[in-house]
């Protein structure tokens, strides 16, 4: 915008300044000018010049006759005419360039005419002062050569110059650039111009006719040929120019191709980058994956057993790196599974990790090894009592209830703890070593173990003994013994509990405590359950055949949580009933009072509908579970027997009595019946007695026998109780009885 208006402003300028040449010459024109063959140069300037004009190739300027005609009206007619005719000239040509289409700017045409108006005009100031010092005759050849020269020469320089003023505005070129690359060709055309003027000028001066008309016509002959030239180099420099813009066009395009290569290049070098990024992430995440656990982001079993057998290495080769190992497993995890469903289950997994990361130093490793198991490297601990306290702030962390989805959630975990040894090879042997220790804890319910070559030796046996009773049954090694339960109020005899032997085959008699935990840790338990109801079942149904005085005998039959928490327990029930062909009335369960209240609203449910097929059932162990009367109430129990801990512990003159007499009562207000178990001394029973207790067991009455010792004793004893025995009862004589006895 304001180059514009700098350039306009320049135009007006020049337009002023060539309008004042123009009005100079105009008031000094001679008056002898416009004679015939003035009139004759003027109309060819105007009207025939302009369209003889040749282009010089690669120049803004244009070879005209009009040059010469100007230069020729200098040496004939003086600068004045010189000036209006160069000027007349100027608007000829524009008007014809205009008509051939040529686009000429605002105010283009009177600047051009203003510039060769100024320029003709300083040429004739310089010729003048040419003249003024040098006597020219142009008669003489020499002297025309030089005034032409003169002429020529100022006029290039002034119209060149002032055309090379208008230019850098437009083209943003310097000066001097602009004059030597765009006008500087110029000065062919007042060269050529002053020439042909020289030679117009000799023949007007002395040519006769036919010289003129040869002259005329050479020189026409010439400007057709020169006009020739002109246009094939014009045509030769089109077509250059033309093959120049073929070869840029392809360039350019092969450019654009190169670049839309080079693009394409980029875009999948970049891909195969990403695809890269992709492989080398997928790679990571897949080495993550294998190893660490998914659900907590621990390390895995993998992980962790890389990095204890790298530990045992460096224990090995330097005993200073001593480290730990603890076992941890979720006590009943199982059932929050079950219960709660799998994904509180896993959530639990979550936080229970977190809480174990919470506990160690950065040093230690803490990895899930499957399902609720974990374990945990510690390192720099100086020794095993350190490593106890670890484990026990594990514990105490660990049993900080917490809630998920609305549900208050309690947990715990056994710890095992193995310290490293030169005698491990492998991470095996120490995770072993953890995890006996870990049952240890669990057996004992002591939380946390230190594991030691006895737990090894005591975990052997457990393990040969789960094998051998596995076999226990089909080698008929198992057995029941049965012991009386008796009326505390007259001495009869209500039925028997049974009691299951295991008669092995090398070790001898093996004690229930000893191997009911190894079947019901292995499951064993509800095979050999099935087994004792089908076998007690069938032995009681006989002794009700035997006698219609045992048509009421019951069997009681304990039975284990693990069984419990089976629903084919009920199938195995009347399976039992219905191949021994018993009244279900005949049968009692027995489920300890700790298992009952374990899981209550499933024990809840389960005995309901056990109830439902018409056994009985007894709470066991009464007392040492912890039972919290609101479910006790809903507990369809029949009958409920106090542990033998709570009778064993009364003294002799009915000291610590309390705890039973409570007991009795609770029984008594929830419509139960109660049997006192381990009744050993006549003042326990008389105890229990005068405090209502229903039925008695204990080895003061008999102790467990086996299915014929038991026969023996139904026969011989009408009356079980001890003071009965001496008071009332006359014990027949045995071999006398003997005779008497049933066969079975
Ligand atoms: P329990 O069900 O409470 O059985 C009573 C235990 O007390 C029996 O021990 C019995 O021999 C013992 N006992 C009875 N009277 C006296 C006494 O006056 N003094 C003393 N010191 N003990 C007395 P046993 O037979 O060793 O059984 C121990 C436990 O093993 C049972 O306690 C029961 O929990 C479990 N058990 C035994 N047989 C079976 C079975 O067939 N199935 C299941 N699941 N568990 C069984
Ligand atoms: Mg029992
Ligand atoms: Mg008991």
């Amino acid at each position: 915008m304001k180059e514009q208006q700098t350039t306009n402003h320049s135009k007006i300028i020049v337009i002023l300044i060539g309008f004042f040449c123009l009005a100079y010459a105009a008031l000094n024109v001679s008056s002898n000018t416009l004679e015939w063959n003035f009139l004759l140069v003027l109309a060819f300037t105007v009207f025939v010049s302009p369209r003889l004009s040749l282009a010089l190739p690669r120049s803004y300027f244009i070879v005209t006759f009009s040059d010469a005609l100007i230069y020729l009206a200098f040496l004939v007619y003086g600068g004045e005419t010189a000036i209006i005719l160069a000027s007349l000239e100027m608007l000829a040509s524009c008007l014809v360039m205009r008509s051939k289409g040529i686009n000429f700017g605002r105010l283009m045409i009177p600047t051009n005419i203003s510039i060769i108006a100024i320029s003709t005009t300083i040429t004739y100031l310089v010729w003048l002062i040419a003249i003024k010092y040098n006597q020219f005759d142009f008669d003489h050849t020499p002297h025309l050569i030089v005034n032409l020269g003169v002429l020529a020469i100022t006029q290039f320089l002034v119209s060149s110059f002032l055309a090379a003023i208008f230019h850098p505005i437009k083209n943003k070129k310097g000066f001097f650039e602009t004059w030597r690359t765009e006008c500087f060709t110029s000065s062919m055309s007042q060269l050529v111009g002053c020439g042909l003027a020289g030679i117009l000028y000799k023949l007007f001066s002395y040519a006769d006719i036919f010289t003129t008309v040869i002259s005329i016509f050479g020189l026409g002959i010439a400007y057709l040929s020169y006009r020739q030239s002109i246009s094939e180099i014009n045509q030769a420099i089109a077509q250059a120019e033309q093959a120049e813009r073929e070869k840029a066009e392809t360039e350019r395009e092969k450019r654009i191709e190169v670049e839309k290569y080079a693009e394409r290049l980029s875009d999948s070098l970049k891909k195969e980058e990403n695809a890269n990024n992709a492989l080398r992430k997928s790679q990571k995440a897949f080495q993550h994956a294998a190893l660490h656990d998914s659900l907590t982001n621990l390390a895995n079993r993998q992980q962790f057993t890389e990095i204890l057998h790298k530990l045992i290495g460096d224990f090995k080769a330097n005993p200073e790196t001593s480290f730990y190992i603890l076992f941890l497993d979720i006590r009943r995890f199982k059932d929050i599974n079950d219960s709660l469903g799998h994904t509180i289950g896993d959530k639990v997994l979550m936080i229970v990790a977190k809480r174990f990361l919470r506990l160690v130093q950065k040093t230690d490793t803490v990895a899930r090894l499957g399902g609720d198991e974990f374990a945990i490297i510690l390192r720099n601990i100086p020794s095993v009592n350190k490593a106890l306290k670890v484990a026990r702030r594990i514990l105490q962390s660990v049993s900080q209830p917490f809630s998920l989805s609305e549900n208050r959630i309690f947990i715990s975990v056994n710890i095992g703890i193995a310290p490293c040894d030169v005698e491990y090879e492998t991470p095996e042997d120490i995770l072993r070593d953890a995890d006996i220790a870990m049952h240890y804890a669990k057996e004992k319910g002591i939380g946390a173990a230190v594991f030691t070559k006895e737990l090894r030796t005591r975990f052997l046996e457990r393990v040969q003994l789960e094998s051998d009773l596995r076999h226990a049954i089909e080698r008929q090694e198992l057995l029941m013994h049965y012991q009386p339960l008796i009326s505390l109020k007259d001495g009869s005899i209500m039925g028997f509990e049974a009691l299951l032997r295991w008669q092995h085959r090398e070790l001898g008699m093996i004690s229930p405590a000893k191997f009911i935990p190894v079947a019901e840790e292995s499951g064993l338990i509800i095979p050999i359950t099935i087994w004792i109801l089908q076998e007690t079942c069938r032995q009681l149904a006989e002794w009700q055949r035997a006698s219609p005085a045992y048509q009421k005998l019951i069997v009681s039959v304990n039975i284990s949580g693990k069984h419990l928490s089976n629903d084919e327990l009920i199938d195995d029930v009347e399976q039992a009933l219905e191949l021994a062909g018993l009244s279900p009335q005949s049968l009692k369960l027995e489920i300890t009072e700790s298992v009952a209240m374990e899981n209550a609203e499933h024990t809840i449910d389960i005995l309901t509908r056990l109830k439902r097929t018409g056994v009985q059932l007894s709470l066991d162990d009464f007392g040492t579970g912890y039972s919290s009367l609101s479910i006790l109430h809903r507990l369809p129990f029949d009958t409920l027997k106090i542990d033998r801990s709570f009778v064993y512990s009364v003294g002799e003159n009915g000291e610590n009595s309390e705890i039973l007499q409570t007991i009795v009562s609770l029984a008594k207000n929830l419509k139960m019946k109660i049997i006192a178990e381990g009744i050993e001394t006549e003042s326990q029973l008389s105890l229990l007695q005068f405090l209502g207790c229903d039925f008695g067991q204990g080895y003061l009455m008999a102790k467990p026998q086996p299915k014929e010792e038991a026969t023996r004793m139904l026969y011989q004893r009408t009356h079980w109780l001890p003071n009965y025995e001496k008071e009332n009862f006359n014990v027949r004589e045995k071999d006398s009885l003997d005779d008497n006895l049933p066969v079975f």
